[in-house]
């Protein structure tokens, strides 16, 4: 049996004071939520949020790591400021980490590794395009960014991680994959995993993401092989976030 999961990627949003209300708001309405949940502000607002989320059921990550572990990488973030700063888990490879700033599969394959060898849970994205989808070619791609990291870490590495299956086109857009459609790729990801190690498939959680709502949560959440979801503009808003993390 695989909890849900409820993360929300604020991206590159919120005030200082705008987490604070947030946050507390969260961290106030969890108690009924049957899924675990956590929130991954900027980077700055980590030391804030993870003082509010502390002793509380909700979970802290980051929207992005880098691969190294110190040195001359400026602007960069490392899995041990990460920890320090509190977070359990970052989500790495988000779509928009590879589309505007060049993060291949290998790279992403490389964060994952450090991330997973400080002690953090990744939380890989995958997903196709427009395109790809309409030239019948989701699973290929897919399944060609979750063997980067298998092929990188072995398998066995996902039993302490999390995937995001996130359609690009559904990202932001207002337009969710169906149930039927996410559903497909999540079963099509976890059979890819089970070919390499089968009881590491039956626990992973995929989520899904992509224009998630308090209003369609329930019924994505519903299906056999979504195990909650990746939340970006819906985990603005406490109220909508909860409804969802309340659908799991
Ligand atoms: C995301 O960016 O991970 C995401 C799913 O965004 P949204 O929920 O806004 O589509």
């Amino acid at each position: 049996m695989r909890t849900t999961l409820v993360a929300g990627n604020w991206k590159m949003n919120g005030t200082r004071e705008m987490a604070r209300a947030l946050v507390r708001a969260v961290v106030e309405g969890a108690g009924d939520s049957p899924s675990e949940i956590a929130v991954c502000p900027p980077f700055v607002l980590l030391d804030t949020v993870s003082a509010l989320v502390a002793d509380s059921k909700v979970g802290l990550g980051a929207q992005n790591v880098s691969q190294h572990a110190s040195g001359a990488y400026t602007g960069e973030v490392s899995s041990g400021i990460l920890i320090e700063a509190g977070c359990q888990y970052v989500i790495i490879g988000h779509s928009e980490r590879r589309s505007l700033y060049g993060e291949d599969d290998a790279t992403v394959a490389e964060k994952f590794l450090a991330a997973r060898d400080a002690g953090l849970t990744p939380i890989v994205c995958v997903g196709e395009s427009l395109e790809e989808r309409e030239s019948g070619d989701t699973q290929a791609v897919v399944g060609r960014q979750l063997k980067a990291v298998i092929d990188a870490a072995g398998a066995s590495a996902l039993a302490d991680a999390v995937i995001a299956y996130e359609p690009v086109w559904a990202i932001g857009t207002g337009k969710t994959a169906t149930p039927e459609q996410a559903q497909e790729v999540h079963a099509a990801l976890r059979a890819l995993v089970a070919e390499a190690d089968a009881d590491v498939a039956q626990g992973l959680r995929i989520l899904y993401g992509g224009s998630v709502k308090g209003s369609n949560a329930a019924e994505l959440f519903a299906c056999e092989d979504i195990d909650g979801g990746l939340i970006g503009g819906a985990s603005l808003d406490a109220q909508d976030f909860l409804t969802i993390c309340r659908a799991g």
